[in-house]
């Protein structure tokens, strides 16, 4: 993610956020439609839920316990999310497809969702293969136990149904799950494979680490005509345009973004489609030749992007936002910002998006050469108005006022001090390899400076990131 105006101290920019939050585009009247009149809050999404196996029915889990589980399974999901826009209620019934692909027995999942922490969560049911479990919320995660032991290669299916409640203001961490000047915001609200990781930040920084998905599929059922932008290529819609069906392959996460009434425009790139989505008033001419130009020259620095169109979506404020086939330009992004934060956002297409990492513990990985790849192209390199940092701390161990500073100015510089010494050719040569050797895989900042060390007799190691990495060198 980056701040909307990074030149800004932090104290400035809420002010700013909070002045566009009450002066910004006014949420359109409640309309009346809400999601009890649709069914009932807890009525099932019968025309929309996936098929579940009979309770007992071939579960592949046998008895025991061992104390396990692990990101690196491999994990289907197939999800219906229904949207009441005017009570802003959702209610989301998912399915994840789960093959023991750890290399080592587990007997539990842990599932990530933002509703969990922001959304007031209503866990209805959790079942493992059909049958009930004993679910328990920590913090932005959903622990299930399996009830035994899940081999290696063996399958399960867990299911979870529940109601949350976006937030209607963007202050904190709102903004990622909420409905604010006219567009609703639904960062993680997909219970996604993860590990328990803690929320609450000092700063900006993204507690997340997202494993790689080779299919979501999400339904969409809405109160009144959407127009959505979301992570996936839409792959049906009902006739009255109440329900969207959308699916992607090889994403992080599954975001979707909202509006009664965004406009489109679109550019072919390369092989692509970049699309913006904005709403009246907003500079989507300016959101589109900012987010294709970035898209195009970091392509050809960094390798082919994998899905057929990038989308970019005016969110509803504060913070812009990187997520799989998908980036967040937030309401009121000042003009003199919006290349800058365009370039950031698309830069983690590459890092965070077809290269993952551990954003929470090691946030150098994509922050750092996502603003590194923004600033070397728009050339907006800068010296950092923090004192000289250690890089490979976590996103808990950085103050508000230096995360951006160190992590991402410091950093991105770091890194350009490496392409000066190693040479551009060798330099963007190494990050390209570096991208093609992990795609769709969870990397770290070792992994990272170890490619671009690798690429030149010059020992980057020693004469560069030693003392910038004590905990790696
Ligand atoms: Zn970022």
């Amino acid at each position: 993610m980056a701040p909307m105006s990074p030149r800004m101290p932090s104290i400035l920019a809420a002010l700013l956020i909070a002045t566009i939050a009450v002066s910004g585009p006014a949420v359109r009247p409640v309309d009346a439609v809400t999601l009890e009149a649709e069914g009932g809050p807890s009525a099932p999404l019968a025309s929309v839920a996936p098929p579940e196996r009979q309770p007992g029915a071939a579960a592949e889990i046998v008895p025991g316990s061992v104390n396990r589980t692990s990101l690196f399974v491999d994990a289907t999901y197939d999800a219906s999310l229904r949207i009441s826009w005017g009570t802003r209620k959702i209610a989301v019934d998912s399915t994840a497809t789960i093959r023991n692909t750890s290399g080592g027995p587990i007997d539990r999942i842990e599932l990530n969702t933002i509703a969990a922490r922001l959304g007031s969560i209503q866990l209805h049911s959790v079942t493992v293969d059909g049958v009930a479990t004993g679910a328990t919320r920590s913090d932005q995660t959903i622990v299930v136990p399996l009830g035994g032991i899940l081999p290696v290669d063996a399958t399960t299916r867990i299911r979870v149904r529940f109601h949350a409640l976006l937030r209607s203001s963007l202050s904190g961490s709102n903004w990622l799950f909420a409905k604010a000047n006219g567009i609703i915001d639904l960062y993680r609200w997909l219970p996604w494979v993860s590990r328990r990781i803690a929320f609450d930040r000092p700063n900006h920084g993204d507690p997340f680490e997202t494993p790689s998905s080779r299919s979501v599929v999400v339904r969409i059922a809405t109160s009144r005509p959407l127009v959505l932008a979301t992570s996936g290529d839409r792959t049906s819609v009902s006739a009255d345009g109440l329900i969207q069906t959308f699916a992607a392959t090889n994403v992080r996460d599954f975001t979707v973004t909202a509006a009664t009434d965004y406009r489109t425009r679109s550019r072919v790139v390369r092989d692509s489609v970049v699309r913006v989505y904005y709403r009246p008033g907003a500079p989507g001419a300016a959101m589109l030749d900012a987010a294709a130009d970035a898209f195009d020259i970091l392509e050809r620095r960094l390798g082919s992007y994998p899905h057929r169109t990038f989308r970019v979506a005016q969110s509803a404020g504060a913070y812009g936002m990187e997520s799989p086939g998908l980036v967040w330009i937030p309401t009121g992004v000042p003009a003199s910002n919006l290349r800058y934060l365009a370039a950031h956002e698309t830069a983690h297409q590459w890092f965070y998006g077809i290269v993952g990492n551990d954003q929470a513990k090691q946030p150098f990985a994509d922050e750092a050469a996502a603003d590194f790849a923004a600033r070397y192209v728009l050339g907006l390199k800068r010296g950092s108005r923090c004192a000289t940092a250690t890089l490979d701390r976590t996103i808990y161990q950085y103050s508000a006022a230096c995360y951006y500073e160190k992590i991402y100015i410091q950093g991105g510089n770091l890194l350009d001090a490496a392409r000066r010494k190693m040479g551009s050719t060798a330099f963007w040569a190494a990050l390209r390899g570096y991208i093609a050797a992990n795609r769709n895989e969870i990397s770290t900042t070792q992994t990272l400076l170890e490619a671009l060390d690798a690429a030149t007799p010059i020992d980057l190691g020693k004469t560069l990131f030693a003392p910038r990495f004590p905990r790696i060198y």
